[in-house]
This record gives structure tokens, sequence and C-alpha cells, in this order.
């Protein structure tokens, strides 16, 4: 059986405001939460009685395939890539409770992220594209990364997007 769960906030506001058996009250709930302007309402879909496949494990692994760390968790969780001010750390969570499983599988995605060219975390700088780092363009600052020669990976995508439409309407 699926509920439909209202919730509000993120992080450490991220509470449970209300719990539905169908999606139109849920969702009639939302929209009274959204009239008295709480932000931030959703709408999560459950299964109700599952204890099936929550034991995981979490692997740390560094980019040379090193495991530094494996602790017990519960799923869900997927992986991340943080940087510990040294150097950049994958954390990923598998549904076993065998240990050799967890890294092998972690190995694997390591593997696959580093081949990928998506071995990066977020809030990672990398030097702009558009000028090579330099923060010019010719005589005048870059548009991608106005003039700071590097830029959040996250954001290129949209700077590029912004500086394409601009050229655009020139
Ligand atoms: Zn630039």
């Amino acid at each position: 059986m699926i509920v439909y769960v209202v919730t509000s906030g993120e992080y450490s506001d991220y509470s449970i405001e209300a719990v539905f058996s169908t999606k139109e009250k849920a969702e009639a709930y939302k929209a009274d939460m959204e009239w008295v302007g709480s932000e931030k309402a959703d709408i999560e879909e459950w299964e109700v009685d599952t204890l099936r496949e929550r034991r995981a494990l979490e692997v740390g692994m560094t980019r040379e395939g090193e495991t530094y760390m494996v602790r017990k968790t519960l799923l869900p969780r997927g992986h991340e890539i943080i940087f510990n001010g040294k150097e950049t750390l994958l954390l990923n969570v598998v549904a076993t409770e065998e240990e050799e499983r967890a890294v092998k599988v972690t190995n694997e995605l390591r593997t696959r992220l580093i081949a990928l060219s998506a071995w990066h975390y977020k809030g990672e700088k990398i030097p702009c594209p558009s000028c090579n780092g330099r923060g010019l363009k010719g005589e005048v600052l870059c548009p991608v990364c106005k003039g700071h020669g590097k830029i959040l990976r996250e954001e290129l995508v949209n700077e590029l997007k912004t500086v394409k439409e601009t050229e655009a309407n020139q």
C-alpha cells in the first residue's frame, strides 16, 4: 500500500506534516499549506510495511581505490563525491550486509565515474573553459566566469546558456 506523505522544509527543517491514503487529498493539503505561505511543501510516496533490503553498508573510497571506511547504514541513499580539504573521496551506499560485496560494487562505481570524467564533487571549481582560466577574453572580462578564471562546475552549464542567449539577442 502506498501512502502520500506531505512534508515541509529541507535538511534540519524537514518535517512530516500529514499522511494520506490518496494523492488528491495530499495535494489538497499541500495547496492549503502553500495558501498560508509554507515553503518547500512536498508530497512523497511511501510504501508501507517495507522492511526488506533496508540494511546497507556505506563505503568510503579514495580515487586510487583504497577503501578507508565501511560502516553500517540504512537505505535509501546513493553516492556522492566529497572533498576533505586534501583529496576527493567517494562515499557509496550499497544494499548489502556483506563488506566484500559493498567494496566490489563501490570499486566498480569508482572506475565508471573516472572513465566518464564524472569524478567531481558539489562545490568544485574548475578552470573556466571559455577563457582557459585567464579570466579575460582579449581585453574584456570573460562573460562566462566574469573574470574569476574559475567557475563552479554546476554553474558552468547555466552560465554558458546565458552567454549563448545574450549573443543570440544581440
Ligand atoms: Zn572565463
